[in-house]
């Protein structure tokens, strides 16, 4: 029995992801049956765009851990997106937020990633904080010595030099720190297989992908499977149809 019948896209893809109760779920605000049907059109083809295997990115084993996996401890989210489907009115599923043209679809990817891994990612960004709050500290302590303390604006330089000693030597710091890391931990989001395959596929960070990728990260995942709803996405498109019909 369909959940809802004056629904034109209940019982879809769509209306599984979303899994909200009908009267809070934005489908039901649309004015126009249309854009409803739109939303399930644009949803199917974000899921055509992703690979097979991409419930494997919320698997109990670790996808940062380049070998030995670990268990999972939490999840890395990151924020991606695709051209397609081509955005006319800035409206993609389940969000209706204005987007810019260039990304038709969205998704909150989250991937398990064990306590190690994320330990290495918290460790890389504290290296660069800690060498230059270390080197204004000591130049500080020399501000202290009655030779430097009694030259006028010395003092001030002493510090400028600290702080830039301490963010030449965090930078360097944190340098070194990712090349002796990186034989155990992916710290690009693309050197993750099923994420390379993504890649592949057209999908791109929506911030800036340097050779360490910004993730936050969550106990919870921002997504869930959707491997099922990707294979049933791609059967033929009247069973849809005949589904609405036979309620009638
Ligand atoms: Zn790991």
């Amino acid at each position: 029995m369909a959940k809802n019948e004056k629904c034109n896209i209940t019982d879809s893809e769509l209306c599984k992801w979303l899994e909200k109760e009908c009267a809070d779920c934005f489908i039901n605000s649309m004015k126009d049956k249309s854009d409803a049907e739109n939303a399930l059109e644009n949803f199917k083809v974000t899921l055509s765009l992703l690979p097979e295997n991409i419930d494997d990115l919320l698997g109990e084993d670790c996808c940062f851990c380049v070998e030995d996996k670990q268990k999972r401890n939490g999840y890395a989210i990151i924020d991606m997106g695709h051209s397609e489907p081509e955005n006319k009115r800035g409206m993609f599923f389940g969000l209706g937020k204005k987007v810019r043209q260039r990304i038709g679809s969205l998704m909150p990817f989250s991937i398990s990633i064990c306590r190690r891994c994320k330990s290495n990612f918290k460790k890389l960004e504290a290296l660069k904080w800690v060498s230059l709050v270390l080197f204004i500290g000591i130049a500080v302590g020399l501000c202290f010595i009655p030779e430097i303390n009694a030259v006028p604006a010395l003092p001030y330089g002493v510090i400028l030099i600290g702080g830039i000693i301490g963010y030449i030597a965090g930078k360097a710091l944190s340098q070194f720190f990712l090349n002796a890391k990186s034989r155990q931990t992916y710290f690009n989001v693309f050197e993750i297989p099923v994420c390379a395959q993504l890649q592949e596929k057209g999908w791109f960070t929506v911030q800036d992908n340097n050779r360490v990728t910004h993730f936050l990260f969550s106990k919870k995942p921002m997504m869930k499977k959707v491997s099922e709803l990707c294979k049933t996405a791609k059967e033929p498109q009247e069973q849809i149809a005949h589904t609405t019909n036979a309620e009638d």
